[in-house]
């Protein structure tokens, strides 16, 4: 099995991708949320650091992220990891592939998830949230619709539109996204390492597709 970095444009799919291959083929998540979140609860420097930067909404820089990327990479031994939030720049990427190198690590593929910008924008904007039970709905597409509008399925609650799942942030965070993306995805097609995948699928084709790519 080969490792894999995801590259996707939020709400494309990245979790359920994610959640499969570690719930079914033993893979590792590493992500730098989660990463960040470990060291923050740390009695150490650099988990006071860390913690006081999240809590202020701080920017982390990469002289504290990339390190502590490292040490998750060490603890791997053998186990197949995804790559989640990382690289997000050209400096990360050149790292990741210097730390690869010197790890060993040549057997890995970067997935680009591909996805249509309205279907995306209907994901976004259409999402609705139980007031009560946090359960998820999106009023745009059959299988996640509520039976009642505006009801919650499960407890009955209301559902509510999260302020920032509007059409002006969802437009704002996907141009971001290209504008960061378009350079690492041309770094790793040079590399030999990009794949894409199509997300505008089912479930099951995109999960058989992704498996593909790390098969071969
Ligand atoms: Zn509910």
């Amino acid at each position: 099995m080969k490792n894999l970095i995801l590259i996707a444009p939020p709400a494309a799919g990245k979790g359920t991708i994610s959640s499969y291959l570690v719930e079914n083929m033993g893979y590792q998540h590493i992500s730098t949320g989660d990463i960040l979140r470990n060291v923050a609860k740390e009695d150490s420097q650099r988990g006071r650091l860390v913690n006081s930067l999240m809590k202020e909404g701080k920017f982390i820089g990469d002289d504290i992220i990339l390190p502590l990327f490292k040490e998750e990479l060490l603890k791997l031994h053998n186990t197949p990891f995804i790559l989640d939030g990382i690289p997000r720049t050209i400096e990360q990427a050149d790292y990741l592939t210097q730390l690869f190198h010197e790890l060993n690590v040549d057997n890995y593929v970067v997935i680009n998830l591909k996805i249509n910008q309205d279907t995306l924008l209907k994901r976004a904007t259409g999402r609705r949230v139980c007031e009560q039970c946090k359960e998820i709905y999106n009023i745009y597409f059959e299988n996640y619709k509520p039976k009642e509008e505006n009801i919650c399925d499960q407890c009955g609650g209301k559902l509510i539109q999260r302020n920032d799942d509007t059409e002006e942030t969802f437009k704002k965070r996907f141009q971001t996204y290209v504008e960061n993306t378009e350079p690492l995805i041309s770094y790793y097609e040079k590399l030999g390492k990009l794949k894409k995948v199509d997300v505008d699928a089912t479930e099951e084709e995109i999960i058989e597709n992704v498996k593909g790519c790390l098969n071969d």
